[in-house]
């Protein structure tokens, strides 16, 4: 995998899975309230066909994809939520997905009472610190 260091980019990483290009990566179920509550709350929200591993290409349904960003709002990480269409008898599904299953390494210097949690994504090298001091 490429260095994402400095985050994942919205032409090269994600459009293929917003337009269906390539599968959903690292995807799995979860709860369609939840799903709506983050595609709200992030606002970083694309009309998308979205592939299934080992569908027919041309078995693409529509979705709604939300796109997971840090703590700034700028940085995507590379993950999101889908929000698919279904018929009947199901109904909507949505899942989760990520190109990276992120694992944190935290840096020396964390304070987590400060809330101040450096670090970096061991797989990656995506920059995942999070500052919720004040
Ligand atoms: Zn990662």
């Amino acid at each position: 995998m490429t260095d994402k260091r400095n985050g994942y980019s919205l032409a090269d990483d994600l459009m293929p899975i917003i337009k269906g290009d390539v599968a959903l990566p690292n995807f799995e179920d979860m709860p369609l309230s939840q799903a709506v509550n983050y595609a709200a709350a992030w606002g970083n929200v694309h009309a998308a066909r979205v592939q299934f591993p080992g569908a027919k290409p041309y078995d693409r349904p529509r979705a709604i994809i939300a796109l997971e960003t840090g703590q700034y709002g700028t940085d995507l990480h590379g993950s999101g939520i889908a929000l698919i269409e279904g018929g009947y008898p199901h109904g909507a599904k949505a899942v989760r997905f990520a190109i990276c299953k992120h694992k944190k390494v935290e840096h020396a210097g964390a304070d987590h009472r400060r809330g101040w949690y450096p670090g970096h994504c061991e797989i990656c090298g995506l920059n995942m610190t999070y500052d919720s001091g004040d």
